[in-house]
């Protein structure tokens, strides 16, 4: 296929460089980034996006998404496909997809989870919203570039699922964290404190694949002195983006809002910024109740 790739940041240079490796012809335009090798670079974004069969997308957030589709989406051919796998709000993405849709071109929103070791390793899970046609025709992409990709439903509905899952990750990490300052706290050894919650009920993800303690468990970011990993900023964009959407449609998530009240706390006052998201166990133990 043809393909335009916009974006070519820490995770785009990543995907773009494998789908030219599969045998796509794939030009680039990114403001700053380097080009990823076989890639070509074109001089705009719209440059990048004429004529191609898909235009893949991984930007920062919504306004920039919004931004780049209008100078993308004019240059697209009809029957093109606009593939957006950035995170972003929700309403970000509606609004490009029914831009698309007037334009005739199709679009998938498919943010990613894997962060930039899934991207470099092809084994991203997608999760996509956009209509059945739009999904078949960048189907093959998401064999190369991920290893999953699950069609959620219509437009926007890829965005819901990514932000209601970072919302549980965000949680569960702090409350494993939580655990494993009382645990410190109650004299019990951190490696039992695993081997029972790995096995019991408590079990998670952040647990089991992604401890927070190190030394502990499989090799994590907290192994190396918490560096990222999945950066705490990135935890709280994501937990703020599933505030904005329980605002939006009057959910009351209030575990959700606390873990993105923590995150903020831990990253725009405290040491929080540039670290992994895991590093809430030591701000927690080195906390008191008050
Ligand atoms: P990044 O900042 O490394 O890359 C974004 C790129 O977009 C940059 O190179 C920037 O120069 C470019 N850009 C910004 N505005 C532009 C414009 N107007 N035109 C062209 N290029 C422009 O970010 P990233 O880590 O690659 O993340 C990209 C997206 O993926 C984000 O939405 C992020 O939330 C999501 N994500 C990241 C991870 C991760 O672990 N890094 C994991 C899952 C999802």
């Amino acid at each position: 296929m043809k393909i335009g790739f916009i974006g070519l940041g820490n995770m785009g240079a990543p995907m773009a460089a494998n789908l030219a490796k599969a045998g796509h012809a794939v030009t680039g335009f990114d403001l700053a980034a380097p080009c990823p090798e076989g890639v070509t670079m074109a001089d705009s974004a719209a440059a990048a996006a004429k004529g191609q069969d898909v235009v893949i997308t991984m930007l920062p957030n919504g306004a920039i998404l919004q931004k780049v589709a209008d100078e993308i989406l004019p240059a697209m051919d009809k029957g093109a496909v606009h593939l957006d796998c950035s995170t972003v709000d929700v309403d970000s993405a509606r609004a490009v997809a029914e831009q698309a849709a007037g334009m005739g071109i199709g679009a998938v929103d498919a943010p990613v989870s894997g962060g930039v070791g899934g991207a470099t390793a092809g084994t991203l899970t997608f999760m996509a919203g956009g209509s059945e046609e739009a999904f078949a025709k960048v189907k093959p992409l998401f064999d190369i570039m991920g290893q999953k990709a699950v069609h959620c439903g219509a437009a926007g509905a890829g965005q819901a699922a990514k932000i209601c899952n970072n919302m549980i990750l965000g949680a569960t990490m702090i409350v494993t964290c939580e655990a494993f300052a009382l645990a410190d706290k109650l004299g019990l050894d951190r490696e039992k404190m695993f081997d029972v919650v790995s096995t019991s009920s408590g079990y998670s993800w952040s647990m089991n694949a992604y401890c927070p303690a190190p030394g502990v468990g499989p090799k994590s970011p907290a192994d190396n002195d918490y560096k990222p990993g999945f950066a705490a900023d990135l935890m709280l964009k994501d937990l703020r983006l599933a505030q904005q959407a329980a605002e939006a449609v009057d959910a009351d998530t209030p575990m959700g809002t606390r873990a993105a009240e923590l995150y903020a706390a831990f990253v725009e006052h405290e040491d929080g910024a540039g670290r992994d998201f895991s590093a809430m166990l030591p701000r927690l133990t080195k906390r008191g109740r008050a």
